[in-house]
């Protein structure tokens, strides 16, 4: 019988899978937010739906307090799950590809270095991403795979309290270019 995997173990630490996002069991699940921090479309929308008004209401607090002008591409934020599994989401903005000055690839890899950053400041073990930027935001899939795991893997060397990091897509086809381009 044919077995069907969704799950690719890349390293000792890092799983691709496919599935939502929204549904991971880890201590904190990472939104590709914009930079109003208040929702959007795409995987945001998603999250917002999921885990209900305490994240906005944590969103525009932030906002008010350290964001008033938004939050910058490549930094990170975090706040309550609201009713999500995870306990914590952390909202990160990625680079609208193209529109940086050819600082797209540093931009991309800032998402991911600071959001593990943040999640192990926080005490947390595990974090599930989606694929930042590669939506709307116009990231060409197998360039920011490359930039994905490089910035993983050198996250991941400096923070030794996270054990677990899931790479999640919707889409089959794209965890599987993920994994053969990363
Ligand atoms: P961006 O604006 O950063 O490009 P998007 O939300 O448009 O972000 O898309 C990022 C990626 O997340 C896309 O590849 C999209 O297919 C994927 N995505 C959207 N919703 C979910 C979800 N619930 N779980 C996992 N991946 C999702």
């Amino acid at each position: 019988m044919e077995t069907r995997t969704t799950e690719t173990r890349i390293d000792e630490r890092i799983v691709v899978k496919v599935g939502d996002l929204t549904r991971e069991d880890v201590d904190a699940i990472v939104n590709a937010a914009n930079s109003a921090l208040l929702g959007g479309g795409g995987v945001d929308g998603a999250i917002h739906r999921a885990g209900g008004p305490a994240i906005v209401a944590e969103c525009r607090e932030i906002r008010r307090t350290q964001h008033p002008h938004g939050l910058p591409t490549g930094e990170a934020v975090i706040t309550t799950g609201g009713k999500l599994v995870a306990r914590h989401v952390i909202h990160t903005v990625g680079p609208i590809y193209g529109q940086n000055g050819g600082r797209d690839a540093a931009l991309l890899a800032a998402c991911y270095v600071n959001s593990v950053a943040l999640a192990a400041k926080h005490g947390l073990a595990s974090i599930a991403f989606p694929a930042i930027s590669t939506g709307v935001y116009g990231y060409p899939k197998p360039e920011a795979a490359r930039v994905a795991r490089a910035a993983l893997a050198k996250a991941l060397d400096e923070h030794a309290g996270i054990r677990e990091v899931r790479l999640v897509f919707f889409a089959p086809e794209d965890a599987k270019t993920f994994v053969e381009n990363a």
